[in-house]
């Protein structure tokens, strides 16, 4: 039956055009994907230190050197005559965390680690490649150059002196890293020697951590800064009305709270509050908060949140505070103590922002690569993260901060030959009262230089005034000039 017939060829027809499209689909997406890997995905791979591909790398090229803003040499590989590399390190500790080790054993760390993928790759002029193939030698790799200073790092690393602790410097308008300084610090050159003893940690230093990026820090009233933002976000238009009498200490439901040293402030307005960081002001001004208001304000500035630095290993920062809270631990929570934790970098990537204006620039510490003959491979861009502060509430802070240098807690910064911001802290640890890590975040203003922003965080100095402020200020004093 002819038309039962032509039927059937239809149906077979249409069964064949299915698989075919079916198997040229399949075929595209394989392409893509191939495609996709190949020049998305495989840096990443290649870029993961356990990957074995890369170790392939380092049998045809000479690890590349990497290389400070103003052209030191802060790692490099040597070969001797019968093949053996040494990778040499010849600041030592000085750059321990941020530029990190590369080891064969307990593989790489910092910019070792983060920009391992660019040191493996030559892209010397190709004769020099071939001849390099032919005569069975290693092509030189390309060089990192970042945006670390030595000289800074050096004045960084001495201003926090024998405290545990993290110091780190960041230019607010680009997020390029200056300096970023942690201790205890490790020797590079020496550290799969000593790989027993620091990894043992017998005195639970944790020399391996890098404080800036991955130690979490009760904030103490560097975490005013936040207090103060909030106070002006529920209340747009009155908080320049706030007034408040201090008697030194405050008491609410459960809780007590006093301010430092138990001295009463008297009448303060928010900027007086702010610039004396008097605590019971702001434990105060706290218990007037909606939490969940404040916790939404809190996520906004990265709370909670992979930091956006690329690379780098960041712990996140936490705020706990919810609503229904005790009085007690709201209190605690306006003077950054109770439960939230946070990061020295995370604080000073805030306080970038409001330098910037409210503009957060992902912070960046490879500038760009080359050839080991100069040739430009690779230049990363400032990158913007976002806007994390409204042009008024930056301007709003930035006049609090101020105000802490010229008629505050900051004092040690006043009268500098450039205008200085800041915040002090002195956050209560452990379970002794009086124990106290020493903070200080802040930048300056000079024309002619571009703005810095310094973060410093003394372990268990005890006031951040007197300790860590005076820190900061050997670092803006050295920067500008004095
Ligand atoms: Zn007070």
């Amino acid at each position: 039956m002819p038309k039962n017939k032509k039927t059937d060829t239809s149906v077979n027809n249409r069964e064949f055009a299915v698989i075919t499209y079916c198997f040229i689909g399949l075929f595209l997406c394989m392409m893509g994907y191939f495609t996709y890997f190949q020049f998305v995905k495989s840096e990443d791979f290649i870029n993961n230190s356990y990957n074995m591909r890369q170790e392939t790398f380092s049998t045809t090229i000479l690890r590349g050197k990497i290389i400070s803003a103003d052209g030191e040499t802060l790692a490099q590989t040597q070969a001797a005559a019968d093949g053996k590399e040494t990778r040499i390190y010849p600041y030592g500790s000085l750059f321990s965390h941020i530029v990190g080790y590369s080891t064969e054993k307990y593989g790489r760390s910092g910019i070792e680690s983060w920009a391992n993928f660019n040191l493996l790759r030559s892209h010397v002029f190709f004769l020099e490649k071939a001849m390099d193939r032919l005569t069975d030698k290693k092509s030189i790799g390309d060089d990192v150059v970042t945006t670390l200073d030595v000289k800074l790092q050096r004045i960084a690393y001495e201003a926090l002196g024998s405290y545990q602790g993290a110091v780190a410097v960041l230019e607010p308008a680009t997020g390029k890293i200056l300096a970023m300084v942690s201790k205890p610090d490790f020797d590079p050159n020496t550290i799969s020697n000593d790989w027993e003893t620091v990894v043992a940690d017998e005195n639970k230093a944790s020399v391996l951590l890098n404080r800036v990026s991955q130690g979490l820090y009760p904030p103490g009233s560097t975490f005013k800064i936040i207090t103060a933002l909030e106070f002006m976000r529920e209340n747009p238009v009155s908080y320049t009305n706030y007034e408040y009498e201090c008697q030194g200490s405050i008491q609410k439901g459960e809780g007590t709270l006093g301010c430092f040293g138990g001295r009463a402030h008297g009448a303060v307005d928010l900027t007086r509050s702010f610039a004396e960081s008097c605590n019971t002001s702001f434990a105060n001004i706290g218990l007037s908060f909606d939490e969940d208001h404040f916790a939404d304000t809190c996520k906004g500035l990265l709370f909670g949140a992979a930091l956006p630095v690329e690379k780098m290993e960041t712990v996140k920062s936490s705020f706990a505070l919810h609503s229904g809270a005790l009085d007690s631990e709201v209190m605690e929570t306006a003077i950054g103590q109770g439960k939230t934790l946070m990061t020295p970098l995370h604080m000073l990537m805030l306080t970038a922002a409001i330098a910037n204006d409210g503009t957060l620039m992902k912070p960046y510490v490879v500038d760009y690569t080359k050839t080991h003959e100069g040739q430009k491979v690779k230049e990363y861009e400032p990158v913007a993260y976002g806007q994390l502060f409204e042009k008024k509430e930056t301007e709003a802070l930035q006049g609090f901060m101020k105000e802490v240098v010229e008629n505050g807690t900051g004092s040690a910064l006043k009268g500098a030959g450039y205008e200085a911001y800041g915040k002090t802290g002195s956050a209560e640890y452990g379970a002794n009262k009086g124990d106290s890590h020493a903070w200080f975040v802040g930048y300056a203003h000079k024309a002619g230089k571009e703005d810095i922003a310094v973060v410093v965080l003394m372990e268990g100095a005890g006031s951040g005034g007197t300790y860590a402020a005076p820190a900061a200020k050997r670092i803006f004093d050295f920067y500008y000039g004095g």
